[in-house]
């Protein structure tokens, strides 16, 4: 936020620097049990800005990340292009579904730059169906993938077979601290499952794509309905809001789109989130559960 080529009034405000819209960039959420070892869930395309903005994702020797590990959602660019930023000869270890892993990997030239020695990504399975809590290594962390209305990310979406491990939540767990935060960034409508998983959770984040069905249409600026681009809408009386605001602990969305009224800090939309219980993240965001 501002998206590159949009000048809607959002955009514009945002690029204005009035304070009535912030400028954001594309979700990425860091989680870590010590502060030390660090795991990305999801790796946007601002991956770079992003770890420089965060001094604990930062190096501490000449060759070195704390970033332990990432973890892939879907195969959606905002999610996953960030990986091949990440291409400086750095083993990184990957945790996505099978689905997922091979939508990224497959026929793609650009991999090859994460194949340039043996060992440069050691993907890790993420089951689903059941899922199940899996370490992240000897971290101290769990997680759990969660199957999720979704779909396949545009660009494979001709050439690929839809399967449960297309789109994902995350319930991630501190062992020690029993702390969980949920994390469902793309959410196509409501599910048992995806009930299920934030009962538990004290906090949450989730999809705050579009407030309503139709805002590109009304907007004049596309012609697909959030339901089209797998969105559940945050508004109305059936949206993800009226849903959320009965969840207990802390409950913010993430990956908002720019056209979105929740973005406007004094717009109606916004308010009534507020009065919900409901938050909108910002860059720099944390929590401690
Ligand atoms: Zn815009």
């Amino acid at each position: 936020m501002p998206q590159w080529n949009c000048g809607c009034e959002n955009c514009r405000d945002a690029r204005g620097g009035t304070g009535a819209v912030r400028p954001r960039t594309q979700e990425t959420v860091a989680v870590s049990a010590d502060g030390a070892s660090w795991f990305l869930l999801n790796v946007s395309p601002e991956i770079r800005a992003q770890i420089e903005s965060f001094p604990p994702l930062t190096p501490r020797a000449p060759r070195h990340s704390p970033i332990a590990g990432l973890i892939l959602t879907n195969g959606d660019l905002d999610h996953c292009l960030g990986l091949l930023s990440l291409r400086e000869s750095h083993p990184l270890t990957v945790y996505a579904t099978e689905s997922v892993r091979t939508g990224f990997t497959k026929d793609n030239v650009l991999y090859r730059t994460l194949e340039r020695f043996e060992g440069q990504v050691t993907w890790q399975a993420l089951a689903v169906n059941p899922g199940r809590a899996q370490p992240l290594g000897d971290s101290g962390l769990t997680v759990t993938a969660i199957a999720t209305p979704g779909k396949l990310p545009l660009h494979l979406e001709t050439t690929s077979t839809p399967s449960p491990g297309d789109n994902i939540g995350l319930v991630i767990r501190d062992t020690r601290t029993g702390g969980r935060l949920a994390y469902f960034s793309g959410v196509a409508g409501p599910a048992p499952a995806i009930a299920r998983a934030l009962a538990d959770a004290d906090a949450l984040f989730f999809d705050g794509t579009f407030w309503s069905s139709d805002e590109l249409i009304a907007a004049g600026l596309g012609t697909r309905r959030a339901e089209d681009m797998a969105h559940w809408p945050v508004g109305g009386a059936e949206g993800s809001a009226a849903f959320l605001a009965s969840q207990r602990g802390r409950k913010i969305l993430i990956h908002i789109n720019n056209t979105n009224p929740i973005l406007r800090e004094t717009s109606a939309e916004r308010q009534a989130l507020e009065a919900a219980g409901i938050e909108v993240a910002a860059d720099g965001l944390e929590l401690s559960l």
